[in-house]
C-alpha cells in the first residue's frame, strides 16, 4: 500500500485529504493527515467571532468527523520535512511517505516593521481571534473605570492595519459590536466614544475589487463612524502609538494587523523551488516543480495562471484540493493527469449587519442582496449540517438580541507569538 501524507488541516489539507481518500480504491493507498489542531477553522467567520455574532466552535469543523475514518488523523506539529528520506518529522514521531501533500498555509507577515510583531494583534487563527476579542472587552472594562482624557481615548481606539477583505470585515463587525454595547451596556462611556480606525497604504479600501464597490464600502464604513486613512503606511508600533508615513503618530492601545503574509517556517526551511514570497512553485498538475511525489496546495503554494501567481484565498485552496483528489490517484495508477485551472467564483466582503459588497460570476452586488449572497454562500460552504444549523441560529438570534460581552479567559492565554 502506498502512503500518502498530507500536512496541514486547513482548507487545502483537510479537503485534499478527505476528497483524495474518497477517490482511492480499497487497498490502493493509505492517507494520513497531520495537523496542529483537530479542527478546520472556517476563516471567513473569523471577524464574526470577534464581533460576537457567532459562537466560537460554530466556525470550526472537527477533522476526525470530516474524515469519518476514510483517512488517518495525527494531531501534531510538523517540525521538519526530509525530502531526501521521504519523511515528515512531527512532535509525536516521524512518518514515512510515498507521496507528500504540503498544505501548511502561511503566517502573518509584518515586513519587519519595528514593534509590530511584538505589539500588534493578529487575525489568522481561532486563538488569535479569541485573544483579540478578549483584549477588546478588556479595553472597554478598563476605559469605563478611567477618567476622560487622552489615556482613555487611546484605550478606546481600535486601529486596523490593512483595508483588504479581512481588515474591512473586521472594522465593520467591530464597529457594530462597539456601537451596540456602548449605547446600552457601558453607561460610563459615551455612545460614540470608541473609535475604529482603518489604515491602508494604497489609494482605496478593497483595492482588489471593482472601484464602484470599493467606494460603496468606504461610504458605508464612514457612515458607521469608521475613520479611514488611505495612502498612509504604518512605520512602526510600540504598543502605545502608531508611527505613520503621513501625519503625526496616533495614540492607540490596540492595533489589529491584517496586512501581510509570511511563509510557514517548515516550508521556509525546505530547499525546493519557491517564488519571491517563499511559496512553493507548482507545475500544471499541482506538484512541486521537479518532484513527482511532492504536491502543494493553498497559501504555501504558488500556482501561476495567465502569467500571475494565484492569491492566498480559500477558494484557490478548495479548488486545488479538488484537482489534487483526481490527480494524485491518477499518478498512483500511472494514468494521465489534468492540468489545474482556477475559476474565480467571486469575491464577497461583509460590511457588517445587512450590508456587503460582492462580485459574483462577473456580476456586481452591494447592500442587502450582497449581504444575503455572502451569508448564503458561506453557509453553503461550511462543512456539516450541524454547523450550518448552528450558524443559522446564531445569525437569527443576532437579529433580535444584543451582542454578548462574555469574555472567557483561558489559563494559558497569551498574545500570539510573533512570526
Ligand atoms: C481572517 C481571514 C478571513 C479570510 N476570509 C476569506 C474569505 O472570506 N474567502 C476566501 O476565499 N479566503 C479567505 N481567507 C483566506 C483563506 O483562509 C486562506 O487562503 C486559506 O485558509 C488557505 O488554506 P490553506 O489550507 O493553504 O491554509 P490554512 O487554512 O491556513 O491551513 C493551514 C493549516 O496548517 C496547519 N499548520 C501550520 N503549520 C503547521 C505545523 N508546523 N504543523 C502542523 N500543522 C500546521 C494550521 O494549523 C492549519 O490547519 C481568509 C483568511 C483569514 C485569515
Amino acid at each position: 500500500m502506498k502512503r500518502i501524507v498530507v500536512v496541514g488541516g486547513g482548507f487545502g489539507g483537510a479537503f485534499g485529504a478527505l476528497w483524495t481518500a474518497k477517490r482511492l480504491r480499497a487497498g490502493e493507498a493509505e492517507v494520513t493527515l497531520v495537523a496542529r489542531e483537530n479542527y478546520l477553522f472556517f476563516t471567513p467567520f473569523c471577524t464574526e467571532i470577534v464581533g460576537g455574532a457567532m459562537e466560537v466552535r460554530h466556525a470550526t469543523a472537527p477533522i476526525r468527523e470530516m474524515l469519518a475514518g476514510r483517512a488517518k488523523f495525527v494531531e501534531a506539529d510538523v517540525v521538519r520535512i526530509d525530502v531526501a528520506a521521504k519523511r515528515v518529522e512531527t512532535t509525536v514521531g516521524a512518518l514515512e511517505y510515498d507521496h507528500l501533500v504540503i498544505a501548511l498555509g502561511s503566517l502573518t507577515g509584518t515586513f519587519n516593521l519595528p514593534g509590530v510583531a511584538q505589539n500588534a494583534w493578529f487575525m489568522r487563527t481561532l486563538p488569535e481571534a479569541i485573544a483579540y476579542r478578549n483584549r477588546m472587552i478588556d479595553c472597554l472594562e478598563e476605559a469605563s473605570r478611567m477618567p476622560a482624557g487622552p489615556d482613555r481615548a487611546a484605550r478606546l481606539t481600535f486601529a486596523i492595519a490593512g483595508a483588504g477583505p479581512t481588515g474591512v470585515e473586521l472594522a465593520c463587525d467591530l464597529s457594530d459590536f462597539l456601537d451596540g454595547l456602548l449605547r446600552k451596556q457601558y453607561p460610563d462611556l459615551a455612545p460614540r466614544e470608541a473609535k475604529v480606525m482603518m489604515i491602508e497604504g494604497s489609494e482605496r479600501v478593497l483595492s482588489a475589487m471593482d472601484e464602484k464597490l470599493s467606494r460603496y464600502a468606504e461610504k458605508r464604513m464612514k457612515g458607521k463612524g469608521i475613520e479611514i486613512r488611505v495612502k498612509t503606511r504604518i512605520k512602526g508600533y510600540d504598543g502605545v502609538s502608531i508611527d505613520l508615513s503621513e501625519g503625526p503618530a496616533v495614540r492607540c492601545d490596540t492595533l489589529a494587523w491584517t496586512a501581510g503574509l509570511a511563509p510557514n517556517p517548515v516550508v521556509a526551511a525546505l530547499d525546493l523551488p519557491k517564488d519571491k514570497g517563499g511559496r512553493l512553485e507548482l507545475d500544471e498538475f499541482l506538484r512541486v516543480k521537479g518532484h513527482d511525489n511532492l504536491w502543494a496546495l493553498g497559501d504555501c503554494a504558488s500556482f501561476v495562471q495567465n502569467g500571475k501567481p494565484l492569491g492566498p484565498e480559500g477558494q484557490v485552496a478548495w479548488q486545488e484540493a479538488a484537482r489534487l483528489s483526481k490527480n494524485l490517484p491518477a499518478a498512483l495508477r500511472g494514468r494521465p493527469m489534468k492540468a489545474f485551472r482556477f475559476r474565480r467564483l467571486g469575491r464577497l466582503v461583509s460590511l457588517g449587519r445587512r450590508y456587503a459588497v460582492s462580485e459574483f460570476f462577473g456580476m456586481r452586488f452591494w447592500g442587502f442582496p450582497a449581504w444575503w449572497l455572502w451569508r448564503t454562500t458561506y453557509l453553503f460552504k461550511l462543512p456539516g449540517l450541524r454547523n450550518k444549523l448552528r450558524v443559522m441560529l446564531d445569525w437569527t438570534l443576532d437579529l433580535f438580541f444584543p451582542r454578548e460581552t462574555v469574555r472567557i479567559r483561558y489559563s494559558g492565554e497569551r498574545k500570539p507569538p510573533a512570526p
